[in-house]
C-alpha cells in the first residue's frame, strides 16, 4: 500500500530532510517516488482546499509556498495509518516523543511533514504529484 508524504519547507531549510527520510526508511517505508517541489499558490490552495475556511489557511499557503518541499510516495503494509502514527500530532507540543514532529517540528504550522490521512486521500495526493506514476504502476 502507498501513501503520500511531504517533508515541508521548514524541515528542508533546517537541513533535516535526510534525517527524516532515513527515519521513515528505518520504519520500513520503501521510497517509490520523490520530487523536490516549490508549490505554486494555486497548487497549495488546491492541496489544502479542505481548510480554506480556517483562520490559518492564508498563513498555511504562504508557508507551504515559501520554499521547496520533498514530496514522497512511500510503500509499506498499513502505510497510511502507520505513517500518521509515526509523524505524531499536528502540534509538536502534543506529539508523542520519538515522532517526526516531536523531533523536528518548529510549531503547529511549521511542523516538518505532511502525511495523507486516509487511503482515499493518499491515492488522490499521489496522483496529484505523480500523475505519470499511473503509467508506471505507482
Ligand atoms: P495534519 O493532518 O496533522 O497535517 O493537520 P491538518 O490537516 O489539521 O492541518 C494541515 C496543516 O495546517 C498542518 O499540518 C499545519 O501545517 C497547519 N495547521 C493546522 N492547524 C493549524 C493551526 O491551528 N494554526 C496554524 N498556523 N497552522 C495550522
Amino acid at each position: 500500500m502507498l501513501t503520500l508524504a511531504i517533508i515541508k519547507p521548514d524541515a528542508i531549510q533546517a537541513g533535516n530532510a535526510g534525517k527524516i527520510l532515513a527515519f521513515l526508511e528505518g520504519q520500513g517505508f520503501k521510497l517509490r517516488a520523490a520530487r523536490l517541489v516549490r508549490l505554486t499558490q494555486t497548487q497549495a490552495e488546491t492541496f489544502y482546499a479542505v481548510h480554506r475556511e480556517r483562520p490559518f489557511f492564508r498563513s498555511l499557503v504562504t508557508f507551504m509556498t515559501s520554499g521547496r518541499g520533498l514530496v514522497l510516495a512511500l510503500e509499506r503494509d498499513d502505510a497510511v495509518s502507520y505513517l500518521r502514527e509515526i509523524i505524531g500530532a499536528t502540534d509538536p507540543a502534543e506529539a508523542t516523543p520519538g515522532t517526526v514532529r516531536k523531533l523536528y517540528a518548529q510549531s503547529k504550522e511549521r511542523n516538518a511533514i505532511h502525511a495523507a490521512d486516509s487511503p482515499e486521500n493518499a491515492a488522490r495526493e499521489v496522483a496529484f504529484f505523480f500523475p505519470e506514476g499511473e503509467l508506471a504502476g505507482l
